[in-house]
């Protein structure tokens, strides 16, 4: 077969009921835009039926692709492992739950062509509950803030890529990231447009109230130290007020004498300042945290398989 133009890379975890109607509607998409193309599914560990439909779909379909890993290393790694196999000149994303139409993918391939290198995506009336929209609405924010860019949506994953910046996404080896976010760092002309978005088709979402938290905290320390800049500014700050604060308690006690009631007040500040301690010392732990985790240098995921690929 031709070298693939277009790479489409879909995460599967325990999608066993949406792989099979997915593929009924992707397949004829990409066959009509008549460019040669490959899907890479990697099986992040599914323990349901999944690996053994996609085995089928390789076998059945031409172009497919499955990355069998060694158990579950998330959504991102999932991604990440694919697109160090692609071989298109356009990377599309795309989730596996079909809350993304693949019937999007030409208009977003056009994109690309006409010269942009990110393409994504904003949700038209999102299906999904009040937490999630909060938490997308966090990301988005600090996202922008951080990488000085202006997208409105990084959370849908239906997003497509130029070659150059898969490339330089793959050099980077670290183990914790959210892949829009790292996308951005190094794009120079992207365009967000506007698609549909569905109710997850069957199952339920893989993402826990604590799993988006750990995700909000990979976003914001991976990409930057302002966390831990703000707290030492927000220290300097306090510590000069507590000063003030102590020398108006000195001259009071000259003026007033000594006084025992303002005791209980005197607590509640200090309550505040352990409070802002405690928090000081947790943005630390996560820094430190993650560097423990890249000085190990263990691998990001394993592969423990793939199938139709060439070099088997
Ligand atoms: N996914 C994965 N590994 C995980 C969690 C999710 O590969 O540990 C895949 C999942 O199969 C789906 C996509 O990532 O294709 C998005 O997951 P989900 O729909 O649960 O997230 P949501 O839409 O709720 O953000
Ligand atoms: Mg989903």
């Amino acid at each position: 077969m031709n070298p693939p133009y277009l790479s489409i890379v879909i995460p599967v975890y325990n999608e066993e009921y949406n792989l099979p109607p997915l593929m009924e509607r992707l397949y004829p998409v990409l066959q009509g835009t008549g460019k040669p193309f490959e899907i890479i599914f990697t099986n992040d560990g599914s323990r349901d039926r999944s690996l053994e439909i996609l085995r089928q779909m390789a076998q059945q379909y031409p172009g497919v692709k499955v990355i069998e890993f060694n158990g579950n290393f998330g959504q991102h790694m999932a991604i990440l492992a694919a697109f160090e196999k692609t071989s298109g000149q356009i990377v599309i994303t795309l989730d596996a739950d079909l809350q993304n139409p693949p019937e999007e993918i030409p208009r977003m391939v056009a994109e690309i062509e006409k010269g942009r290198d990110v393409v994504g995506t904003i949700r038209q009336k999102r299906q999904d509950t009040f937490f999630r929209r909060l938490a997308s609405r966090i990301v988005n924010i600090t996202t922008n803030k951080m990488t000085g860019m202006k997208m409105s949506d990084y959370g849908c994953m239906l997003r497509a890529y130029h070659r150059d910046i898969i490339i330089n996404i793959n050099r980077c080896q670290e183990t914790s990231t959210f892949i829009p976010a790292l996308a951005q760092t190094f794009c120079s002309n992207p365009v967000e447009i506007r698609v549909s978005h569905s109710e997850r088709a069957a199952g339920e979402s893989k993402y826990s109230l604590y799993k988006l938290i750990r995700l909000n905290f990979d976003l914001m320390t991976g990409f930057s130290v302002v966390p831990l800049q703000l707290f030492a500014l927000f220290g300097i700050i306090t510590s000069v007020c507590s000063v003030v604060f102590a020398l108006f308690l000195l001259i009071r006690r000259f003026v007033v004498g000594a006084e025992v009631e303002g005791v209980f007040t005197l607590f509640a500040i200090l309550f505040f300042f352990i409070g802002i301690i405690i928090l000081g010392i947790g943005i630390v732990g996560e820094y430190v945290g993650r560097i423990y985790q890249e000085v190990r240098k263990r691998p990001r995921f394993v592969i423990r398989r793939t199938y139709g690929f060439d070099n088997e």
